[in-house]
């Protein structure tokens, strides 16, 4: 058995520890495997362990990743996570299923427009930036909602909910702090009156807090692949 089976076997038990703990049925938390870095044998021996959802950050990995795996691509959900630059936006409405990284409305026009007609509405989540001047990526919480809107009225889009990456906090408190402005913003959208059903937070750091705030997608990747390599 490779040691993937055994990360995500332990990454599943830890997520229906936290759903207990929330008093959350873990069937309403999804486990995404982010892969970026890793080979395609990766996400197959992933795949052949039972998971189906990847997540990937960068766009010419992620092409030929989902190229060398063109066997399993109706039964594998490809997720776009990374930072997405205007002029790389058709080669993600072209291949991916959901967006998690969108944050302003030139994007979202862009990959709705770019979306095969062929294709079901790409799956989007606005990514909210809940750390202030410490990153550049992510709406203002403060402008999520105008820009929700104008993303909801997209015809090949369908914004599912949003997505956020915290500052990295060792204690379980200041973890909880940041994916609860990012629920608490979800609530207000919804009675706002939209329909919203995915609030993307936690990884391999901060899961359970991020179970224990309401998060229905888990981003997970040194838990199942290891630890990354960038100088490969
Ligand atoms: C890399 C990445 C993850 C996974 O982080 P880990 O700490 O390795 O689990 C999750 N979300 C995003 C947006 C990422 O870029």
């Amino acid at each position: 058995m490779s040691h993937i089976t055994d990360n995500l076997r332990a990454v599943h038990a830890r997520i229906e520890r936290a759903a207990g703990a929330a008093q959350r049925s873990p069937d309403s938390i999804r486990l995404l495997a982010v892969s970026k870095t890793f080979p395609a044998e990766d996400v197959r021996a992933a795949f052949t362990a039972g998971q189906r959802a990847f997540g990937e950050n960068y766009v010419q990995e992620s092409l030929a990743k989902i190229e060398a795996l063109a066997d399993l691509r109706a039964q594998i959900e490809w997720h776009f996570i990374g930072p997405l630059q205007s002029n790389k936006t058709r080669p993600v409405a072209e291949h991916f299923d959901w967006v998690h990284s969108v944050d302003r409305l030139k994007i979202a026009q862009r990959l709705s427009e770019q979306r095969p007609d062929a294709l079901p509405p790409l799956n989007v989540c606005l990514q909210v930036n809940v750390s202030g001047e410490a990153s550049k990526s992510g709406v203002a919480p403060e402008d999520a909602s105008m820009l929700a809107r104008e993303i909801a009225a997209l015809p090949k889009l369908r914004l599912r909910g949003l997505m956020s990456i915290p500052e990295p906090a060792a204690d379980p408190a200041a973890q909880r702090e940041p994916h609860r402005t990012v629920r608490q913003l979800y609530e207000t959208l919804h009675a706002q009156g939209l329909t919203l059903d995915t609030l993307s937070m936690g990884m391999s750091g901060d899961l359970e807090a991020a179970i224990l705030e309401g998060a229905t997608i888990v981003r997970i990747g040194t838990a199942i692949f290891g630890k990354r390599d960038y100088t490969r």
